[in-house]
C-alpha cells in the first residue's frame, strides 16, 4: 500500500519532484510505488518494446510452427509456453502484476485496460486470448494483473456504474421535484 501522508516523490531516473499520481504502483518498494514516473517508464517501456518484442515476436513464430505440427504432445507445453510469452510481453519482461507485484506467473493473467474483454473474447476462436494476442503481434491495450487484482478492478468498475446509476435516478428525482412545485 501507498505510504500514508506521501504526496510527491522525487524520481529516480530524471531526478524531477512529481505528484504521486504519477507514479505506478509497486508492492515490492517500501513506499508502494514505482521508482520512476510514469513518464520515463514509459520512455523506458518504449525502448524495451523496440528491444524485445520483435525477439519475443520471432520466438511465438517459432513456437506456434514447431506445435502446429507436434500438437497432440506438446499441448500441455504449448499452452504454458503461450502464456509466459504473453506475460512477458505485457509486463515488460519482468512477469508481475502491474498493480500489487505478485510474480507467481500461475495466477497472472491478461486484462483488458479499457474493459469489454468477455465482448471482445466471444469473437476470439476457441476463446483462446493468448493465442490471438501472439498471432495478432501483442496489440496495445491490455495489462497484466493477478487474479486478485482484476477480480478487484472489475468490482471498482461496477461500482463507479453503480454510483452513476444512483446519482443519474437522483437527477431525474429532483427533475421531477422541480418540475412540480411550477
Ligand atoms: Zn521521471
Ligand atoms: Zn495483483
Amino acid at each position: 500500500m501507498i505510504k500514508i501522508g506521501m504526496k510527491s516523490k522525487t524520481c529516480s531516473k530524471c531526478g524531477e519532484t512529481k505528484d504521486i499520481s504519477e507514479y505506478w504502483k509497486n508492492a515490492h518498494n517500501p513506499d508502494g510505488l514505482a521508482y520512476e514516473c510514469i513518464n520515463c517508464r514509459k520512455k523506458y517501456k518504449h525502448k524495451w518494446d523496440i528491444e524485445n518484442k520483435e525477439h519475443l515476436q520471432k520466438k511465438w513464430k517459432e513456437y506456434r510452427i514447431k506445435h502446429k505440427y507436434k500438437r497432440r504432445e506438446y499441448c500441455k507445453f504449448w499452452r504454458e509456453t503461450k502464456h509466459m510469452i504473453v506475460i512477458q510481453v505485457y509486463s515488460d519482461i519482468c512477469m508481475e502484476c502491474e498493480l500489487c507485484g505478485e510474480d507467481d506467473i500461475d495466477v497472472l493473467t491478461i486484462d483488458h485496460i479499457d474493459g469489454g474483454g468477455l465482448k471482445h473474447l466471444k469473437t476470439i476462436p476457441n476463446r483462446d486470448l493468448y493465442a490471438w494476442l501472439g498471432n495478432n503481434n501483442f496489440p496495445d491495450g491490455f495489462r497484466v494483473l493477478c487474479w486478485n487484482c482484476q477480480h478487484r478492478e472489475k468490482l471498482r468498475m461496477y461500482d463507479m456504474d453503480s454510483m452513476y446509476k444512483e446519482q443519474f435516478e437522483k437527477d431525474i428525482e429532483q427533475f421531477v421535484e422541480e418540475n412540480k412545485r411550477e
